[in-house]
C-alpha cells in the first residue's frame, strides 16, 4: 500500500468513524464507571418541548424482558440546572437516565423530584445520590414508605424478578428534603411547580408543573393505554379529585407525561380513560359491598369486557377491583 494510498484509506476511516460517531454516542452508556449491572434495554429520550424530555417505559410486570423500565420519566433543563421527576426501577435505569441527560447538557442536575414512592420509579435514586449533588424532593409522606415494612419485602422481591439490574448493593433512598400540599422551584427562567393530590393512587401522589413550557408530570394519578396499578392502600376517592386536577389545569397543558403508557398530546384521552375506569371499579364494588354480596360474585358478575384487551389486565384487574372492595367496605364500617 503505498503512502498516499494509506492516508487515504486513514482519513476515510477517520471521517467513517467520525460519521458514525453521533449516532453511536447517542445510545452509549458507560457502564465501567458504575458498579450497577448493564442495562441493555433501548431507552429513546422524546422532547415534549424545548428544555424538556421523557423517557417512556415498557407494559407488564418486572422481567428480564423489560429489566425493569416500565415507568416513565423526565427533567427539564433550566438557567441553574436540571429537574428530573422519577427516577426508573432500578439504579442501572437510574445511570442510563443520567447518562441520557448529561448528553443534552452539561448543567448539573440540581434536583430529583419522586411523584410518588413505589418500586418502579426509585430505585434508580441510588444513580443519581451517587453521582450526582442533586436534592431528592418527595411528599412528607414518601418517609412513611421509606420506614414502613412494605418497602424491604418489596425489595426483596425485586432482587429476585430483576436481578441483576436490582442486586444485594441495591438499597432504597429516601428523600432529602419533604414538603407539603405545594412547593415551587424557582429555576431562574422557569418555574416548576410541586402539587400534592395524594392520598390517591399512593399516599405521596405529586404532579410536577413545568412552567412556560407548560408540560405537566403526572406521575401514577394518569396511566394510559394500560390497566393501572390500584394499591392496597388506595384512596379511589381522592384518585378521582385527582384525575379532575389535572383535568382543569390553567392554562391547558401543551403534554402530560403520566406515570405508565405513552404520553399522549391530547391528554384528555388519558384522562377519560383513568376517570372511566376508577369510577367503574368504586360504583360495582361499592354496590356489592352495600348488598353484602362476596367479592368473588361481584367481580364474576361484572362485565369488564371494555378493559379485557389492554395490557397489564390479567396481571393487575381483578386485585384492583378487590382493593376497591376492601376500601368500599372500610368505608361503610363493614367487614364486621
Ligand atoms: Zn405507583
Ligand atoms: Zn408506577
Amino acid at each position: 500500500m503505498s503512502r498516499a494510498i494509506r492516508r487515504h484509506w486513514w482519513i476515510t476511516l477517520f471521517l467513517g468513524l467520525g460519521f458514525l460517531a453521533p449516532a453511536a454516542g447517542a445510545e452509549s452508556v458507560s457502564w465501567e464507571d458504575v458498579s450497577y449491572a448493564e442495562a441493555d434495554i433501548s431507552m429513546e429520550l422524546e422532547q415534549a418541548a424545548e428544555d424538556v424530555y421523557y423517557v417512556i417505559g415498557r407494559n407488564g410486570v418486572p422481567d428480564a424482558d423489560n429489566q425493569g423500565f416500565m415507568s416513565n420519566a423526565g427533567f427539564v433543563v433550566t438557567e441553574q440546572g436540571v429537574v428530573v421527576y422519577d427516577a426508573l426501577g432500578t439504579p442501572s435505569l437510574g445511570w442510563k437516565l443520567l447518562e441520557k441527560i448529561r448528553g443534552v447538557t452539561k448543567k448539573p442536575v440540581t434536583h430529583v423530584v419522586i411523584g410518588h414512592y413505589h418500586a418502579d420509579h426509585i430505585y434508580g435514586l441510588q444513580a443519581f445520590q451517587d453521582h450526582t449533588d442533586a436534592t431528592i424532593l418527595a411528599h412528607e409522606t414518601a418517609e412513611r414508605y421509606v420506614s414502613g415494612p412494605g418497602a424491604e419485602a418489596r425489595l426483596k422481591q425485586r432482587r429476585e424478578a430483576l436481578f441483576p439490574w436490582v442486586d444485594e448493593d441495591t438499597r432504597i433512598v429516601g428523600p432529602d428534603e419533604t414538603f407539603g400540599d405545594r412547593k415551587v422551584l424557582d429555576m431562574g427562567d422557569k418555574r416548576v411547580e410541586l402539587v400534592h393530590v395524594g392520598p390517591a393512587h399512593a399516599p405521596d401522589d405529586t404532579l410536577m408543573i413545568v412552567h412556560g413550557p407548560n408540560v405537566v408530570f403526572s406521575g401514577d394519578i394518569l396511566f394510559d393505554g394500560r390497566i393501572p396499578f390500584v394499591g392496597d392502600n388506595v384512596d379511589s376517592e381522592n384518585w378521582l379529585a385527582g384525575v379532575e386536577r389535572v383535568a382543569e389545569l390553567e392554562p391547558e397543558p401543551r403534554m402530560i407525561i403520566p406515570g405508565h403508557g405513552p404520553a399522549d398530546k391530547d391528554a384528555a384521552a388519558a384522562v377519560e380513560f383513568m376517570r372511566g375506569y376508577i369510577s367503574k371499579l368504586r360504583e360495582r364494588m361499592g354496590e356489592a359491598v352495600e348488598n353484602l354480596v362476596p367479592f368473588e360474585e361481584a367481580y364474576a358478575e361484572t362485565d369488564w369486557s371494555e378493559y379485557e384487551g389492554l395490557p397489564a389486565f390479567d396481571a393487575t384487574h381483578r386485585r384492583n377491583a378487590y382493593n376497591v372492595y376492601l376500601e368500599m367496605q372500610d368505608q361503610m364500617g363493614g367487614g364486621f
